[in-house]
């Protein structure tokens, strides 16, 4: 039997808002237990909650960045729960109606072909508090620090077919919202997180298969495990007449394996109820124009935009934008190498790049800074070094000896293009090496690269190429 597998996601992401959604206690990550808590985050007797009105904001720009519908009216209402990380018993979230409904993104793959996605909806709703498990003997801490951070629940269609395929769509959201600046995007510090729903279906049937739920995926590498885990767990199941149960599971790293957590509950166990301390959510024209004005170039226009500025093919201009933090620093070494666009390319996505990922670093922490390097690419531009000392200098560079300039100028490696020192290498060459000098004439005229690597060598890297290239063909020739 061939089975086609099914994939839902719903990814949390936490809005940047400086305060919580419905206090003014602050969101700021790190804090000590319990001291980022107020009495409207407790849900204590007689507060009352005010909607933050930039997390609105925040929603309306997700929104309209992947066509959704911007809901005129919205209702928060309150999912009833009983948690030790939920004092309150309940969490106030949006139900029937959420503010943003109806979108897609279009997702690229591997393969570079596109995926359509599509998106359910996105609410806003707060988060509860954090269980802590390490470091106790006994019991379990609760840190109420985050109860009250405001998270857009986006929810997609169960488009996804693959794990790969996941993994490109939540990436992709990812990138978006970092782009859109809603979201620091940091899943270490469970700023970005999700659930993935998985079913298994024999290839060619319409209707879906019974699907399990798996909670706090937080690390893409981590989701594409779960999944494929959880995959081939359904499938043995069925194979061994079994049948699947509608679950909530728990993948665990340490083992790469998902284990159940409880049955799923049913969305009328939660007794969900309109709040009653929250007026709908009411949102006119001018609140979607002000969300429009505030957006930045998005990914698509960017790439489109590198392409036709900079000259850049489709790969090399979605690369440089699959990131904001990455488009941005491209265009200030741009910007410093005085319009080297491709040359910049090439630099920062194959060298930069490669040192990043080799160091293990992000390009927030490059030890080589935009204007370090773009004002490298300007003495290759200038013909001040050759491409291959370059890669000398910028090694200097990310081991923090100074600028391109001053590295150049202290171990000498200024090219050199001096026709007539170039000559006297090259005449130097061919009188050591007769025997190859015969060779070359009588045909052999792979030899030129022998001779180019005499005098490279002899120059110690620093003779123009292109010149000793042109002056040994020519000597060789006389
Ligand atoms: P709940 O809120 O109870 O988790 P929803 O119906 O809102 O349930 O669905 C949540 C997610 O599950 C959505 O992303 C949806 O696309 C996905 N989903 C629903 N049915 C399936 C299925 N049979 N297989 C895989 N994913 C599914
Ligand atoms: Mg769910």
């Amino acid at each position: 039997m061939e089975w086609e597998v099914v994939i839902g996601l719903e990814i949390h992401a936490q809005l940047a808002t400086r305060s919580k959604i419905f206090s003014g206690a602050s969101t700021a990550y790190g804090a000590e237990p319990n001291t980022q808590a107020c009495a409207v985050d407790l849900g204590l007797p007689g507060v009352l909650p005010v909607l933050n009105a930039e997390a609105v904001n925040m929603a309306i720009k997700f929104g309209l960045a992947t066509g959704c519908t911007v809901a005129p009216r919205s209702v928060f209402a309150r999912k009833n729960y009983f948690y030790p990380d939920l004092p309150k018993g309940y969490q106030i979230s949006q139900y029937e109606l959420p503010i943003v409904h109806g979108g897609e993104v279009l997702v690229e793959l591997e393969d570079g072909s596109s995926k359509r996605v599509g998106l359910t909806r996105a609410h806003l709703e707060e988060d509860a508090g954090k269980s802590l498990h390490e470091g106790f003997e006994g019991v379990t801490g609760i840190d109420l620090n985050r109860a009250g951070t405001p998270l857009l629940e986006i929810v997609s269609e169960p488009d996804m077919r693959s794990a790969k395929e996941a993994v490109a769509y939540m990436r992709q959201i990812h990138s978006l919202v970092r782009y859109l600046g809603i979201c620091d995007g940091n899943m270490q510090e469970g700023s970005f997180r999700c659930d993935a729903n998985v079913s298994v279906r024999p290839k060619g049937q319409e209707e879906f298969g019974t699907r399990a739920e798996l909670k706090n995926l937080n690390s893409f590498r981590f989701i594409e495990r779960a999944i494929n885990f959880e995959v081939e767990r359904q499938i043995d199941v069925i194979e061994s007449g079994g049948q699947v149960v509608q679950e909530t599971r728990l993948y665990d790293a340490d083992r790469n394996e998902t284990r159940s957590m409880r049955t799923k509950e049913e969305a009328n166990d939660y007794r969900y109820f309109p709040d009653p301390d929250l007026l709908p959510v009411e949102i006119v024209e001018a609140d979607i124009e002000r969300a429009r004005a505030e957006l930045p170039e998005l990914p698509d226009a960017k790439r489109q935009r590198f392409m036709e500025q900079y000259a850049l093919s489709d790969s090399d201009a979605g690369q440089l934008t699959a990131s904001r933090e990455v488009a941005d620093y491209y265009e200030a070494v741009v910007e410093a190498s005085a319009g080297e666009g491709k040359l910049a390319a090439n630099w920062v996505i194959v060298e930069l790049g490669g040192a990043l990922n080799r160091s293990d670093l992000d390009i927030a922490d490059s030890p080589v800074s935009a204007a370090q390097l773009g004002g490298m690419l300007k003495r290759i531009a200038d013909n001040t070094i050759s491409g291959k000392i370059a890669k000398d200098v910028f090694e200097a560079m990310w081991q923090g000896e100074g600028d391109a300039d001053a590295i150049i100028e202290a171990k000498g490696l200024k090219q050199v293009t001096d026709t007539g020192a170039i000559e006297a290498m090259v005449d130097e060459a061919i009188a050591a090496n007769p025997k190859q000098v015969e060779q070359y004439k009588a045909g052999k005229e792979k030899l030129l690269g022998f001779f180019v690597g005499q005098v490279m060598k002899a120059s110690k890297g620093k003779a123009n190429p292109a010149q000793v290239n042109e002056l040994l063909k020519k000597r060789l020739s006389d």
